[in-house]
């Protein structure tokens, strides 16, 4: 069977690495927001040419914090309304109501899966105070365009990056440094992956970046001093030091991930299949391989019959969960078709020539 991810294969390539920075913080005797995680939080924040990043514990938490600090700032209020794309992963709609504000959604381009910009501006309202654009699939959203509309209504731009690290624009401005803020996980099957959960903000807003430190410490920023009823959200020091491990490599993994996407494109030849777009080398880092076909569970089954292994990323819209019944009504046409219709073929820096060659040809066969 070809692996959809084989992060065994992924994380031995560091095994050296990844052992030597375990035994530095075993034997360092300090485990919570030490020199590690301070040296990490340096490293990732230059790697993405921004003035702070502050390590927390996932994904989800960089989202919620975000916008629980801008709350504590004044900036955001319960009730206030955010743009987020309808097909986004759960999660990014999750840190918008876990804040108590309202998710808005917006349906994607079906060129590139992404937010759509020439429809953010028909549901900004009164109540709206962000736009939080995913750069989903790792390829980055039109920020050009959502900038221009957020300046226009006073709005504060949050990216969602969890699948985008390292994704570059034309100018070279990397996925983190286009809005206000941005949120990362580093799930251990993201493109940057730690060995357990984890996750980092970037921002170059210092006030923010004072205010997340104190919210994801209990409120706190000295000892015992809570300014905020805050919670525990911290980047522990082994995650931080086996993540500057992995950083050392995300550029040249995310290199390997574009050649196994270039040969996809240039070899996959089936009128059934459905390619994505690419819209300019470096601003996809191919955290998914997303195609769509009508006949979608069964490709996925004749692909697993010819030991191939798939994911559907992902199999219900959000406004279809049980958990999101009050956005059940919502008419979403685009959003629904793509999740009827999407597969995600194999992609990793670890895939080899033979395997793509292998699913090419299943591909092509059917
Ligand atoms: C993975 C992911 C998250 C959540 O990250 P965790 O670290 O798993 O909490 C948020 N948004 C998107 C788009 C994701 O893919």
């Amino acid at each position: 069977m070809i692996k959809f991810l084989d992060l065994f294969q992924i994380n031995q390539n560091h095994k050296k690495e990844l052992m030597a920075a375990f035994e530095q913080v075993l034997d360092s005797g300090w485990y919570i927001m030490g020199k590690h995680l301070a040296a990490f939080e340096q490293q990732f924040a230059t790697y993405c040419g921004v003035k702070h990043c502050i390590g927390v514990a996932n994904g989800l938490d960089a989202l919620i914090l975000i916008i629980r600090a801008y709350k504590e700032m004044g900036i955001f209020k319960s009730g206030d309304e955010i743009i987020v794309p309808a097909n986004t992963y759960i999660a990014s709609i999750l840190a918008i109501s876990a804040n108590d504000l309202v998710p808005i959604l917006v349906e994607p381009s079906l060129d590139s899966y992404n937010l759509d910009p020439l429809l953010i501006e028909q549901h900004i309202t009164a109540r709206t105070v962000a736009i939080l654009p995913v750069h989903l699939y790792g390829q980055l959203c039109n920020m050009d365009a959502i900038n221009t509309i957020a300046k226009k209504y006073n709005l504060k731009v949050i990216e969602d990056c969890a699948q985008s690290q390292g994704a570059e624009s034309v100018k070279g401005t990397k996925a983190g440094n286009f809005g206000d803020a941005a949120g990362f996980s580093f799930y251990p099957g993201k493109n940057l992956g730690a060995l357990g959960d984890a996750g980092a903000i970037t921002t170059n807003d210092e006030v923010l970046a004072e205010t997340l430190r104190a919210l994801l410490n209990y409120g706190s920023h000295v000892k015992y001093k809570n300014k905020f009823k805050g919670v525990n959200s911290r980047l522990d020091e082994l995650q931080a030091a086996l993540l500057s491990v992995k950083l050392t490599g995300l550029e040249v993994e995310n290199q390997a991930r574009r050649k196994v996407a270039v040969r996809y494109l240039n070899e996959i030849s089936n009128p059934k299949i459905i390619l994505p777009n690419l819209v300019s080398d470096k601003a996809h880092v191919w955290h998914l391989f997303v195609i769509r076909t009508q006949n979608r569970d069964e490709l996925q089954q004749y692909l697993t019959a010819n030991e191939i292994q798939t994911v559907i990323h992902y199999p219900i819209a959000p406004h279809k969960q049980e958990a999101y019944k009050e956005l059940g009504e919502l008419h979403l046409p685009i959003s629904e078709k793509i999740h009827k219709e999407v597969l995600s073929l194999p992609i990793s820096p670890v895939l080899s020539e033979d395997e793509i060659t292998k699913i090419v040809d299943a591909i092509n066969k059917y």
